[in-house]
Order: structure tokens, then sequence, then C-alpha cells
């Protein structure tokens, strides 16, 4: 996933709007609390989570705590009636200090150690995920217990991340698995796959629908119990500085190909960026300039170590903006706070002449972002405002 730092091209970057509402905002929050910021508004994770339960009216939303595992998104969703996805002892713990139900819970890492299954187990979590017989036999111990869901692998060179080049089996190595697993006296409740973070074409979905019901279809002629459960994973794209298919029209096919299963099969999700990337805008501030080789250099108190982690890890493009928006623009290059050559979020985009202290916003910063940052060189992570969690009222705290 590892890529250099993308060149924001001028048009982009100048088209990016901010009211002067948000300019007010925005500056009374830093003077406030100091930059840089995230600011988390939870009213737009819940309008994310509706639009796609919307999209996909008969589909259990388990929201992936991966990219952004923050607590005030965990308690915003389980109070609009959201399921979880868990892959992680650290990410049980947040869900069960954040009052989630056990039973609104799975937990899909492929690969686990004994005390990532204790932990889960402990909590009251029953469903976890397997792609190879190695994995399976783990689960001897806790047969009574636990509900399998066996991985199938899909390969997307087009996503952000190709999923299934890590995690994930063959169609015959499934059927594998789940005869192994009757004959050990594991339960295979069903099977899931992921196409890919960010996956642009529905047809990707429609086609590991298709090859599911196959194997669904071959276990039962296998005489096997036939599986109850379809995970179609995560994957649903959001808009960076490309527009993507809106939401509705992106899960028609893939509603298309749900429709053909048997009526007794469950369907569940796990969408983790759709829900959380607009979210979050982040707001750093120039800490110092210099002019070389015919360019602006703005130094930023946030950068690739820091929130625009993204930008090596992910393959995102985050639309920015200053606060600032008049004067002569200059070529100009954004520059995280760190002494390594590779932290520079832009080059060769267009601003107006920045000051020490003016700001500079990121918009789409929520999924993949903060999760990643690092406090390399001792620059602090970006703090994160919490607003609108509370349905009713704006209110803010800092988290
Ligand atoms: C990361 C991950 C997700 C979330 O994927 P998005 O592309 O962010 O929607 C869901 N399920 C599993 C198993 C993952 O590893």
């Amino acid at each position: 996933m590892a890529h250099a730092p993308s060149v924001l091209d001028f048009q982009s970057f100048a088209t990016q709007a901010i009211s002067a509402e948000e300019i007010q905002f925005i500056e009374s929050s830093v003077a406030q609390f100091g930059a840089p910021l995230l600011m988390l508004d939870c009213d737009v994770i819940r309008q994310q989570y509706r639009a796609l339960n919307q999209a996909l009216p008969n589909v259990t939303l388990h929201f992936a705590l991966k990219p952004l595992p923050h607590p005030a998104v965990v308690r915003t969703l389980l109070e609009e009636g959201a399921s979880f996805d868990l892959a992680t002892s650290g990410e049980v713990d947040l869900v069960a200090q954040a009052g989630v139900p056990a039973e609104r819970t799975i937990h899909t890492h492929p690969i686990k150690r004994d005390a990532d299954i204790r932990d889960a187990l402990a909590y009251g979590c029953r469903v976890f995920v397997v792609d190879n017989l190695n994995e399976l036999a783990k689960f001897k111990p806790y047969q009574d217990e636990v509900e399998l869901l066996v991985r199938l692998s899909f390969r997307n060179s087009e996503a952000f991340a190709d999923l299934s080049k890590k995690f994930g089996c063959s169609p015959a190595q499934a059927l594998t698995i789940i005869e192994t697993a009757k004959a050990w006296n594991i339960r295979v409740k069903g099977l899931s796959f992921h196409v890919g973070s960010q996956t642009m074409h529905p047809q990707k979905y429609v086609n590991a629908i298709r090859t599911c019901h196959d194997v669904m279809q071959a276990v039962v002629a296998r005489g096997l119990p036939a599986l109850s459960t379809l995970d179609i994973g995560g994957g649903f794209p959001v808009s960076y500085t490309t527009q993507v298919m809106p939401i509705d029209a992106f899960c028609e096919p893939i509603n298309q190909a749900l429709s053909e299963l048997p009526e007794t099969v469950q369907i569940i999700a796990e969408p983790g960026r759709f829900i959380v990337a607009q979210a979050v805008t982040s707001v750093a501030s120039v800490m110092g300039m210099a002019e070389r080789e015919g360019q602006m250099w703005y130094y930023l108190d946030d950068g690739i170590y820091g929130s625009f982690s993204g930008l090596m890890f992910d393959d995102a493009k985050y639309p920015l903006v200053t606060l600032k928006q008049d004067g002569e623009y200059l070529p100009s290059v954004l520059s995280g706070p760190t002494c390594d050559s590779i932290d520079v979020i832009a080059e060769n985009i267009m601003l107006p002449k920045l000051e020490n202290g003016d700001l500079v916003v990121g918009r789409m910063m929520g999924a993949y972002t903060s999760a990643t940052a690092t406090d390399f060189n001792f620059f602090k992570r970006a703090q994160t405002v919490v607003l609108n969690e509370l349905a009713q009222d704006s209110e803010r705290l800092i988290g």
C-alpha cells in the first residue's frame, strides 16, 4: 500500500470552498484547543450510516472499527442500532467499554492467537472468521461456543487496499474447511469476503456474491448443513478528489445479486471507510516557511507521520483548503513538521501567501488517518474535537 505522497493538482485544490461560518468555527476551536485538530462530526457518522442502511435494506451493518476506532463513533453508532466488526483485543475493549452488547459483534481477523480468541469469547463475541485449516484447528477447544465464517479471496488490483492478497481462500479450499469443520464438530455458519477497500465497481461484489452462492449450493450437494450467513465485507467507496457513484446506485446491482440467494440466508456487511471518511476535518497551522527553488514551503504542525499518514498507508488524496483565500497565489509546497524529507503533504500547488499561524484544512480525513498516525520525532498527534455527539444539541468535547 505504500506510495510516495501524491501531488494535488491546482484544480482540485482551488475549487474547495469554505464558508465564513466554518472559518469562524475553526478559528475559535484552534483558539480554544490549539492546533493541530481533527474535528469529528457525529452527525455525519449518523448520516452515512443511515444512507448505507437505506441503500442495503436487507443487510445488517457491522461497523469495522479499524479506520477510526474512536469511542464517540462507537457510541453514536450504538445509538443508531448498528452492529460492530472487531479484529483485535483492543477493539474488543473499546466496544465493551462503550456498552455494546456482545451479540451485536463479530470478530473478523482471519489469523488469531489463542489469547485473541479467548478475549473475544470472554466478552461474549461468538462469530469468528477462518480461511485455512491451521486456523480452524484453533477452535477445537471452543467447539460449543463458536460459529465460524469462512473467508473467500477475490483479488482486486484497483482498490486502495487489495485485502484478498493477504487473506481468504478459494472455493475449493472453503469446501475442504467446511467438511473438516463438520468432522471436528465445529459449526460453520457462513461465508465472508472483502473485495478491497474503496472499491469503485459494484460488479466486484456481484461476482463475489455469485461465487459464494455456488459454494453454498456445493455445501448442500455434499450433504453438509446449509450455510445461513453471507458477509459481504466492507470496501464501499467515498469521494475524495474524484467523484464516486452515489451509494444508492452503487448498491443496486449488489441488492439484485443478493436477492438471488435463498431467503433463509442472512446478509451482513462490514463497512468502515464509508461510515467515517467524511466525518473528520483536519486543521493544521503553519509553523514556519521558506522559499526554495521558486516555491514557497509551508511547514505545518501535522503531516505524513501524523493525520496525513493515509497518504502513505492508504491511497487517499485529501481535498485541502486554506482559510485564507485572497491575495496573490504562488507555487507552494505543504510540508509536515518532522525532520524527514518524505514528510510532504502536497507539492506544486497554487496557494495564497500564508503567514505563520495561518490554518490549512483537510477534508475527508476520517478513515485510515489518525488511526495510522505516529508520534515520530515527538510531534504529538492531533487532538480530536467531537461535535454533535448528542443528536439533539451541538456539544463540543475534546477527546
Ligand atoms: C478493514 C476491514 C473492513 C473495513 O473496510 P472498508 O474498506 O474501510 O470499508 C472490513 N472488514 C475487514 C475484515 C477489514 O479488514
